[in-house]
């Protein structure tokens, strides 16, 4: 199918939540992303959005740990989920290094979608692993993204990503859908894009909220 490339007329900061309870109301379908510090999700947020420092907000004192909501075109909602990768977090324990974006993640019920980034650059890491081992298990619709392809060979950015569909085949039934980018170069951002616009595609314009989020991917 051919998708017109969304044109992001409006994007406004929404609220920040600690936690699920604090969550905005659940009228609008959300998207949300996630990924290690440093993955590049803030320069890729605002090349999405064609916003210069949309994300500039998730990353000012009180907000890096908070659940960060955008409104894009009074159509959906953008998520800026915190970054995760403190490795002491991660070894107190290992699958709640974050309690409100687990809860988040699992049980939102508007929640249709969620972006989780990875740096291409390398090889699979732990942490990452992990928590798309976490999400597969929950079966949390989830797309993989791998992030700064202008910094490796292609070839090497392949060999990443095969590496990382290898160690995570035993947590999903079918593998999620996977896409590259760069926010330099500006690749790979409509296509990024065209996955919200398929899954908004059918819904209604201000939509219900839902009991189960649709499958993604
Ligand atoms: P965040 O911590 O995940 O929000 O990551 P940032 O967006 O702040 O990016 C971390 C660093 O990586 C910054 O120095 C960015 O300039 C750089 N960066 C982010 N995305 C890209 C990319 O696509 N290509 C390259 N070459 N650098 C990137």
């Amino acid at each position: 199918m051919l998708f017109q490339e969304m044109n992001i007329t409006s994007a406004a900061f929404n609220c920040s939540a600690p936690d699920l309870a604090s969550c905005p109301e659940t009228a609008l379908p959300e998207f949300a992303f996630i990924g290690r510090s440093n993955v590049g999700k803030s320069s890729l947020l605002n090349a999405l959005t064609k916003r210069k420092d949309l994300a500039k907000v998730s990353k000012t004192p009180g907000h890096t740990k908070m659940i960060n909501f955008f409104t894009i075109n009074n159509r959906w909602r953008l998520v800026d989920l915190p970054g995760y990768g403190f490795a002491h977090v991660a070894r107190e324990n290992k699958e709640k290094f974050n309690h409100a974006v687990n809860d988040y993640l699992v049980n939102r019920e508007n929640l249709m979608g969620v972006y989780v980034l990875i740096d291409s650059r390398h090889e699979p890491q732990k942490i990452d692993l992990e928590f798309v081992h976490f999400l597969g298990r929950k079966s949390v619709p989830i797309v993989l993204v791998f992030t700064k392809t202008d910094k490796s060979s292609a070839a090497k950015v392949q060999k990443n990503i095969e590496l990382f569909k290898e160690s995570i085949l035993e947590a999903f039934d079918e593998l999620p859908e996977i896409f590259t980018c760069s926010s330099v170069t500006k690749t790979g951002l409509t296509e990024l894009l065209n996955v919200i616009d398929a899954a908004l595609d059918g819904e209604p314009e201000v939509a219900p909220a839902s009991d189960s989020p649709a499958p993604w991917g």
